[in-house]
């Protein structure tokens, strides 16, 4: 193979966050092509619908923690792969593990959790290789953090009546209430995630070694058996991956006697966020506060933190003169 370089694979260490259909693929062939070390993260248990399509899976593994079943299947295929299993979130996987990865690989099933790692990656400057699939179709997308290519958040490729269900305003329904009321199902087949996965992997092995271009953006339809290039350019002022608030901080204009609530719920719309929380200094605000009463001003930066995010956002609320 011209340029190749095998020891790039062998010392690789790859980040997987949720082993499904498209994970089982991933780590298959990464495993067997002697990938240095596989971290995987899947808080799932394997459920009997599941083994059509997530091939390291066997009806003795229903029931059983995911991570747990794929680990001892993959060091079957390939007893030198170091593989290391987190049978958590991945938001609550130790930063020091994400940073000590060359890449990561994401087939999450929820959008939250998907922008909440785009965002994680984006801070840790880890290329991201995300990957879904819906009925017939799927897509993957690569994100390299300081190049010009779009982070999730970049370009809004989430629909928007999508995002409407993630989000839940102040004074609605929680968001774990509603979960559980409107569980989303995302019907896949085998023959889809054969497809994606192999692309997500020959994404992964072209990023590792160094070879060729980054895809981008690529949508795939099984039934016309057409790819579709998409040509997702990062924006400067993504408010995940943009270089325009890091140095200028996001500005927010208020009026001093607005109320955190609304406050709240226009930064939910303007980001899309799920539930957020607001700090000031060391203190939660309170709902109930005004903007003044919360003691927020160009000179106290407030903070927000989100399940859809993994830093928490800084933004300077800007109190516009008549209010003030
Ligand atoms: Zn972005």
């Amino acid at each position: 193979m011209p340029n190749w370089d095998q020891s790039k694979i062998s010392k690789a260490t790859v980040f997987l966050a949720g082993i499904g259909a498209l994970g089982c693929v991933v780590t298959e062939i990464l495993v067997s092509m002697g990938i240095g070390k596989l971290v995987i993260v899947d808080f799932d248990t394997v459920e009997l619908s599941n083994l059509n399509r997530q091939w390291l899976f066997r009806d003795e593994d229903v029931s059983r923690p995911k991570a747990l079943a794929a680990k001892e299947r993959l060091k079957v295929l390939n007893p030198s792969v170091d593989v290391i299993v987190f049978n958590q979130k991945i938001e609550d996987i130790p930063e020091s593990v994400y940073s000590s990865c060359d890449l990561v690989v994401s087939s999450l099933d929820t959008f939250e959790a998907r922008r909440w790692l785009n965002s994680m990656c984006v801070h840790e400057g880890i290329p991201l290789i995300d990957g879904g699939l819906y009925q017939f179709f799927g897509h993957v997308q690569v994100i390299i953090p300081g190049s010009d290519l779009a982070c999730l958040e970049c370009q809004p490729l989430i629909p928007e009546s999508r995002l409407q269900q993630v989000c839940t305003l102040p004074g609605e329904p929680r968001r774990k209430e509603r979960e559980e009321t409107q569980k989303e199902v995302f019907p896949s087949v085998g023959t889809i995630s054969a497809v994606i996965g192999g692309i997500m992997s020959q994404e992964t092995v072209k990023l590792l070694i160094g070879l060729g271009t980054p895809i981008g953006y690529l949508f795939y339809d099984g039934l016309s058996q057409e790819f579709t290039k998409i040509d997702l350019k990062r924006r400067l002022d993504c408010f995940v991956c943009g270089e325009r608030w890091k140095l200028d901080e996001l500005r927010y204009f208020a009026e001093g006697d607005e109320k955190i609530s609304e406050l709240k719920k226009r930064l939910s719309l303007i980001y899309g966020l799920s539930d957020p929380t607001l700090i000031v200094g060391t203190k939660i605000v309170d709902d109930k506060m005004t903007i003044t009463e919360a003691e927020i001003s160009e000179h106290a930066p407030i903070f927000v933190i989100d399940a859809t995010v993994a830093k928490p956002i800084r933004i300077r609320v800007v109190l516009t003169p008549d209010s003030v």
